[in-house]
């Protein structure tokens, strides 16, 4: 039974934040859990070379899989590449491997370096439409770079989820990152924005954690999310057994608040705005 309503056309995000270990990779496979375990058809997309979101969705990723870097360098159709979740129905996975590490580099001289993920996610998604199999959701797990890698995916997308962790200097860097993305929406895509700020590893006990929470508030408004993700022991556990929290431990608080996030997500009727 599908327990949120289907958006009226795909909604695809793109998960960034150049810093790293923020819990880009964490938000993106825990929302793309709860969204297909209330009965959506989620999509993710692994775009980071360590293949992190692939391990926690329990997708094979060792040297010479072909993934995304497949689809990227070779033009190979995502319909060949993109395999299912074992635990998750309605999941799929485009999983990445290390060979990706190359292709920031290989993709610098190939033509329309910027918007192959484009080409290929579109094509890819007008197929599923036709065979009446539409997705609603797609989730892009971005390296923490503003490479090229990442410049595919904010041509590939509409929103821009940037997560935020509680913690000091967290809004620093956060200016490159929207400039860059404020670039992409005027050069190669206007239909980006972004829609989504989430806070992640918030601890409620300290100050420094509601602190920079506040900040973020003032600075970002109503795109911030009211649910705010707890540093929890279960989250960090989850990735080690291929799991998500929300098949690991579905009780925990981890795990309620993804569900609690991706009830948010999907109930913001958050319409582009301009990027910024
Ligand atoms: P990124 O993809 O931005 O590099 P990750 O999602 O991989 O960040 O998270 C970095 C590390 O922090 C990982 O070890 C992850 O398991 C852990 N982590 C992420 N979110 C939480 C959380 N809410 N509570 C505890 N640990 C977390
Ligand atoms: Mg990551």
């Amino acid at each position: 039974t599908r327990e949120l309503e289907r958006p009226a056309d795909t909604r695809i995000f793109v998960v960034a934040n150049q810093k790293g270990g923020v819990g880009k990779t964490t938000t993106a496979v825990n929302i793309a859990a709860a969204l297909a375990l209330k009965g959506l058809r989620v999509l993710v997309i692994d775009l980071d070379p360590q293949g992190n979101a692939s391990t926690a969705l329990n997708i094979d990723h060792t040297e010479g899989t072909p993934g995304v870097y497949e689809a990227l360098v070779d033009g190979t159709d995502l319909d060949e590449l993109i395999r299912p979740c074992p635990d998750i129905p309605g999941l799929t996975v485009l999983p990445a491997t290390i060979d990706l590490a190359g292709a920031e580099i290989e993709l610098v001289s190939l033509v329309a370096r910027e918007t192959r993920l484009d080409k290929a996610l579109q094509a890819y998604l007008a197929e599923c439409k036709d065979a009446g199999d539409r997705i609603d959701y797609v989730l892009i797990d971005c390296p923490p770079s503003l490479g090229l890698l990442t410049v595919n995916a904010l041509v590939a997308g509409r929103e821009v989820l940037i997560p935020i962790q509680c913690e000091y200097y967290a809004l620093e860097g956060l200016g490159q990152l929207v400039r860059n993305i404020d670039l992409v929406h005027r050069h190669l895509n206007p239909n980006l924005a972004i829609t989504t700020i989430l806070l992640t590893m918030h601890d409620a006990r300290t100050r420094l954690s509601s602190g920079v929470a506040d900040e973020v508030r003032n600075h970002f408004g109503d795109k911030v999310l009211r649910t705010a993700i707890p540093r929890s022991v279960r989250i960090s556990e989850a990735p080690s057994y291929q799991q998500t929290v929300l098949t690991y431990d579905r009780t925990s608080s981890g795990a309620l608040s993804y569900l609690e996030a991706a009830r948010e997500i999907s109930e913001a009727a958050r319409k582009a705005r301009s990027a910024g």
